[in-house]
Parts: structure tokens; sequence; C-alpha cells
């Protein structure tokens, strides 16, 4: 924050508004003080010399009214004045003349005696000599005098005047030092005043700047400093008041923090993918399952919209996604695996009307359409293999009802082809059967303790004396006991379908090896054959149901595609793996393992 600059603080304020006023009142005081004290001066002044001039006008009075021959030693009545006036002019009093009523000088303080004897043009004591008194103020050679006549009266009579200069200067100098006294004291409590101001406002001040850091700290997210409480006043009271809310809004934040985390923390352990947005359609928010489905960074993310981000934004817009609210499927990437998300989208909604957001809730769907998919092809297959020999057996029964029965050469002939496709599908029908037996979660198996060896050489035999004319056996069986607990049901119809695949599949004169590996855990059985192989890009689907490599010539040789992936059932059933290898037009080796444990085998013995 900005700091405030030294004029517009409170602290100059506080002070000026303190000087302002004492100014203020020193200039009230001063303006009504010295005014009352110059009239009260000025009138002390005046009623003192009007007191004074008074007598003097009666002593002068007295000597112009004496009968002469009072007088001895020499002395005059001019000569009694003279010294009179003479007596008078002290301090204040600068010049005293006594006229007499024909306007004539008589007696005068001043050195100079040439007026003496003289009449005088002075208006104002014509005017005494009229019985007028007059005092007025003038400035003379600088100095302020006051300038008083009056007449000296007799019986009534006026018989004589007075003139008086009398210098103010006293009261003007008394004055100037009240003046200056009050001008110091002013000064001074203005000196005071500011200190004091200073002081005051600092007290003031400092509280609230305490509070301003403070409430930075807070936004800054510290809670653990507290405001100095300096007393118990309004300023107190809020800083008081600042450090509740400080607690208060600790509480609220570590709430608030707790909620959060808990929030983060579903969102972030969800297996679903979850993306929010703000109002604009900007990601604010996407936890790593979605990271993942979309198979983008956290960093690449950034500022970008959720149209943007899923891809979509060709067919959809934020506000079309905001109002439609339905969900969408996408078909992604995820570290290059095809992944189908199906994307739910909900609005975030504080107040009506008013919309804050998107939430988008991402499901990776891949497995369950997976599964969809292969029931689909599973119904698919299902229906086309059974519709196959049905559709044979329709037309042969249709010739053979329109006539060919009467054909002792064809109609035999006919009726074996409709016993063959009805035994295939017999056989279709069991197969289906069989797996959706195998399928079923509660299947059970029948499992005995037997001698592996023995029971693979009976296998093959059954296979070497009935249907192996075409192709030598070899095999590679180990002369001592392997025992392991199967279901010998369903290990013979696992070999019954590898081996006779493999005769299938031979070529005249073709070898088929047999093999039997005792592995650390388990037992591997390897069928080889030298036939036609099956081509890289399809070995491993010949597990998948119904999957065959050439569909014509395996629909010859009387196949379904059912065998393998019965096969891979059963074996999986026992713990065990199932896989082939092979090189087209040299041959093919399917690989199964049985579990095996050669110390169970020591326990039997
Ligand atoms: P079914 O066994 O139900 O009678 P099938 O033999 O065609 O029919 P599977 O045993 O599941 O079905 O085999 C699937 C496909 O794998 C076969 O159609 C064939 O194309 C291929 N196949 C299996 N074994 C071999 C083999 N030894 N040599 C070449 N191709 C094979
Ligand atoms: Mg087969």
């Amino acid at each position: 924050m900005k700091r405030v600059s030294f004029f517009r603080s409170i602290h100059f304020k506080f002070v000026m508004v303190y000087v302002l006023l004492i100014i203020m009142a020193m200039q009230i005081i001063g303006i009504y003080f010295v005014r009352e004290l110059e009239t009260s001066l000025k009138t002390n002044f005046d009623s003192s010399l009007t007191k004074r001039i008074s007598l003097l006008a009666y002593n002068i009075e007295q000597e112009m009214t004496r009968d002469p021959k009072e007088y001895s030693d020499g002395k005059t009545s001019q000569g009694e004045i003279s010294t009179i006036i003479g007596d008078f002019v002290t301090g204040e009093i600068l010049e005293v003349k006594v006229i007499d009523k024909n306007k004539t000088v008589i007696a005068t303080s001043e050195l100079n005696q040439d007026i003496v004897g003289k009449k005088t043009p002075e208006v104002s004591i014509h005017r005494a000599l009229l019985g007028l008194e007059h005092s007025d103020l003038y400035i003379v050679d600088g100095k302020r005098v006051r300038v008083i006549t009056q007449p000296i009266n007799h019986q009534e009579q006026t018989i004589g005047a007075i003139y008086i200069v009398a210098s103010m200067d006293e009261v003007f100098e008394q004055m100037r030092i009240i003046n200056k006294i009050l001008a110091a004291g002013t000064v001074l409590a203005l000196v005071i005043t500011a200190a004091l101001g200073i002081f005051l406002a600092r007290t003031i001040t400092r509280p609230m700047t305490d509070m301003k850091k403070q409430a930075m700290e807070l936004a800054n997210g510290n809670f653990s400093r507290k405001v100095k409480v300096y007393g118990e006043d309004e300023i107190g009271q809020l800083a008081v008041t600042f450090n509740y809310l400080t607690e208060k809004l600790e509480d609220a934040q570590a709430t608030t923090e707790g909620e959060r985390k808990k929030l983060a923390s579903v969102i972030a352990h969800m297996t679903d993918g979850v993306i929010a947005t703000n109002r604009d359609g900007q990601v604010i928010l996407i936890n790593n399952p979605a990271l993942e489905m979309l198979d983008v960074s956290r960093g690449t993310i950034q500022d970008q919209t959720i149209t943007e981000l899923l891809g979509i934004e060709d067919e959809h817009t934020f506000e079309s996604l905001i109002e439609e609210q339905e969900s969408i499927i996408l078909h992604s990437d995820s570290h290059n695996n095809p992944v189908i998300i199906r994307v739910n989208f909900s609005v975030i909604q504080k107040e009506a009307s008013k919309i804050d957001g998107l939430i988008a809730v991402l499901y990776d769907i891949t497995e369950q359409e997976k599964i969809e998919q292969e029931r689909r092809e599973f119904v698919a297959n299902v229906s086309h293999e059974l519709r196959t020999p049905l559709t044979t057996m329709r037309s042969y029964l249709e010739a053979l009802a329109d006539g060919a029965w009467k054909d002792n050469e064809i109609a035999p002939q006919f009726l074996h082809v409709t016993q063959t496709e009805t035994e295939r599908m017999i056989r279709l029908v069991n197969d289906l059967l069989q797996l959706s037996k195998l399928d079923r979660t509660d299947y059970r198996l029948s499992k005995e303790w037997i001698n592996f060896p023995d029971f693979f050489d009976k296998i093959i035999d059954r296979f070497e004396m009935t249907k192996a004319e075409h192709v030598t056996f070899i095999r590679h069986i180990p002369n001592e006991e392997l025992f392991v607990d199967i279901d010998t049901d369903k290990i013979t119809q696992v070999l019954d379908n590898i081996i006779s695949n493999a005769l299938k599949y031979s070529p005249e004169g073709g070898n088929v090896i047999f093999n039997v590996d005792i592995l650390s855990t388990d037992i591997q059985i390897r069928v080889k054959d030298e036939g036609v192989g099956i081509p890289q890009d399809s070995i491993n689907k010949i597990f998948d149901r119904f999957y065959r490599v050439d569909k014509a010539r395996t629909r010859q040789l009387g196949g379904t595609g059912l065998g393998l992936a019965i096969a891979k059932e059963m074996v999986y059933a026992h713990g065990g793996d199932i896989w082939a290898t092979s090189k087209e037009g040299q041959g093919t080796t399917v690989f199964f393992t049985l579990p095996y444990d050669p110390n169970q085998e020591d326990e039997w013995e």
C-alpha cells in the first residue's frame, strides 16, 4: 500500500487543527483583551490627568485671584504660577501654558519664555476662555500627545485658561509591552500545543498504523499477529474488536481450508474425471483421472476453455453445454490406447438465474463399451452360425420334399447332409452352453490328483489310433510322475481341441510334437505342428469366441471358432495360461500351463 504523505497524514492534520485553534483563540483573546486594556488604560490616564488638571486649575485660580499685597519678599503672582506649572511638568506632562482672559500667555513651562506676555492664537484656548473644555489627541513629532485646554473659573467667571500637552507614550508603551507579552504567550502556547498535538496525534495514529499493518498481514494470511491495545478508549476498543475479528477470520479460514482440503481430496481420489470451469468456460479445476483420460498435462491446459479441452469446440459452445446439459460421448486416446469417455455436465448455480460455471464429470466407459460390443458381436455370430446350417438344411429338405426323396441315389446323400448339419448345430449349441457355464462366477471344477504324463499319453494314444493317419506323432514327455490337481474332463477337452486343430491344419506327412516341461510353479504343455501356421496379427485373436483365421476354409473343416475360446476359459479356471506362437507356412505351437507344486508330490509319496 502507498505510504500516506506527511501533509495528508492525520498527524499533520491533528497538529494543524490544534495550532489553528490556538491561533484563533489567542487572536480572539488578544483582540478583546488589548482593546479593553487600551480603553481602560486611556480612561485611567485621562481621569488621573483630569484630576490633576483640576487641582492645577484650582491652584492657579488661587494665585490669579490673590491680592498682590499678600506676596512678600518680591514674589509675584506670575512668578508663583510659573513655579506651580514648573512643578507640574513632571512625567507625562510635556508642556503647560496659562493664559489670562485677554488671551495673553502669562506663564509657560517651556524654556523659551518668548511667548509670555503675547497673545496666543490657539482656537482651543479661545474656546476655553468662553468656558468650554477641550481635550484631543494629536501626533506631534511621531509621539502621541493629549492636548487639554481647561478654563480657570472664579466665582462662575472664566478668568483664564490652562493649556496642557501630555504625552500618552507611556500608555502606548505599556500597550506595546502587553502586546509583546501576548505575542510571546501565543508563540509559547503554539509551540506547546504543537508538541502536545504531535504527542496526542501519535496516541491515535500509532494504534491505527498498527491496525493497518495487521490488516496487511491478514490479507497475506498471517493470523498470528495481534494489535497492541494501548488503552480502553474507543481506539482501544477498536483494537480489541480488530483482534476479535482476526480470531474469527482465522477460524473461518481454517474451516474453509478444511472444507477445501476435504473436497480436493475427494476430487483427487475419485476414479472419475472432474473438470470445473468459471462462468466464461475457462477450466479452473481438473483432477488427475481427467488429465489421464484426456491424455493432457496440467501445464498445457492453462487458459483453455472446456470445449477446447474436450475437443468439441466445432459441435458445441459453452452456452449450448449449459443449456442442454446432456451427456456426450468422446473418443479419445490415452497413452495410445483408444478410450471412450462419457461426459455428464451440470451447472454451478449459487443464485437462481446466475451461472457460476460448469462441472463436467468424465466416466471411462471403454470397458463397458467393449463388453457391449462383444455381446453384440457374440449374438450376431451365434445367429450367423445357426443360420448357415439351417439354411443348408432347409434347401436340402425342400429338395427332398419336392420329390428328391424318390431318388434312391440322391435321397440318402441329402439326408446325410442334413444329419451332418444337425450334428454341427448340436455341437455348436453344446459349445455355447459350455461357454455360458464357464462364464458363470459360481462355476466349479471337479478336480482330482492325477499323474499328468500318464494322462497325456492316453489322450495322444486315442488320436494316434483313430484320426492321425497323415501325420507322425513325436512325444517328449517325462517318464517321471508329475501329479497335478485338475478337472480331467476339462483338460481332456482342452487337449482334444488343441490336438484336433493341429491335425486339422497339418499337411500330409507332417510331424506333431508333444512336450511337457517342468517350470518352477507350473508344468508347461506344448503341441507343435508343421501346418499352415497363423498370421502374426491373428495369433492373439484365435482364443476369442468365433474367431477363425480363414472362415471359409475352417467352416469346411467343420470348425465354429469356439474350441480355443472354451480351452482358454478352462485353462484360466485352473489358474493356468494359454498362448500360441506361429510362423506362417511352417507351423504353429500352442502352449498352456497348469499349476504344479513339486513339494505337494513329496507329500503324496
Ligand atoms: P472348433 O474348434 O470350434 O471346432 P475351430 O477349430 O475353427 O473350431 P478354434 O479351435 O477356436 O476353432 O480355433 C480358432 C482358429 O484358429 C481356427 O479357425 C484356425 O483358423 C486357427 N487355428 C487354431 N489352431 C491352429 C493350428 N494348429 N494351425 C493353424 N491354424 C490354427
Ligand atoms: Mg478347434
